[in-house]
């Protein structure tokens, strides 16, 4: 657990390198780092809103807001066939703007770019300037605020790779709203190993096979390229 940073990475790129099912899941600490409003700190827009206050201005307009060095870490795993899954907390959009694919990706809390239909389920771009689904259905934002029910298809996808993986990393959360929360439980129920790069505890830390506090921009990018070294020399 307090093995120097450079051991703790070569550690982790060993797991990534033999993991045949790694599964991520990010929290708002990686949105931070690219400059975001953390939703759920003491001054994030929820915890301003359930004070009764206006979210803090944005010093910048959303679609300005650029993927970070740990979102682009994450695509680099997807190109060399390292991420199986990520399911995320963040309403971003950061992931699917870095290059994430579709298909690899939960998002449990909505994008604030897109539109899900009341009645159907689907998601579609806010840009596309629709109100009514194909099926019939209203579109409304597909950011699911706190108390509401989380997206079916999401938690179900989530909770499903969560129990296939064999490396489970939290990049980023503090783990303590669930059910996300309980995806890295699965996770280790079924075996897998749990690297957690979180500034801050999380109720799992004593599980996690490996724990950063570090800021994530310090250790993914690292790893990846520690990855790509190991699997070069095959
Ligand atoms: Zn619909």
């Amino acid at each position: 657990m307090n093995k120097n940073l450079e051991e703790r990475i070569e550690a982790f790129a060993k797991l990534l390198y033999k993991s045949r099912y790694p599964v991520f899941f990010t929290g708002a600490g990686l949105s931070t780092e690219s400059g975001l409003p953390d939703f759920r700190g003491p001054d994030g827009v929820w915890t301003r809103r359930d004070k009764g206050l206006a979210p803090r201005p944005m010093s910048k307009p959303w679609n300005s807001v650029e993927p970070n060095s740990g979102h682009l870490a994450i695509v680099e795993l997807q190109k060399i066939g390292k991420l199986r899954f990520l399911i995320s907390q963040n309403v971003d959009n950061l992931h699917l703007k870095s290059g994430i694919q579709p298909e690899l990706l939960a998002e449990l809390h909505g994008n604030i770019t897109k539109l899900r239909c009341t009645r159907c389920g689907k998601t579609i771009d806010q840009s596309a300037g629709k109100t009514i689904c194909q099926c019939g259905g209203t579109l409304t934002s597909s950011v699911v605020n706190f108390g509401q029910p989380l997206p079916e298809r999401d938690l179900y996808l989530s909770f499903e790779h969560s129990g296939k993986s064999d490396l489970f990393v939290v990049v980023g959360s503090s783990l303590v709203v669930t059910p996300a929360a309980d995806m890295p439980r699965e996770a280790l129920r079924s075996g897998a190993k749990l690297v957690i790069i979180n500034q801050g505890e999380t109720p799992l830390d004593r599980y996690a096979h490996l724990r950063f506090s570090e800021k994530i921009g310090e250790v993914l990018p690292k790893v990846v390229q520690r990855v790509k070294i190991l699997m070069s020399l095959e």
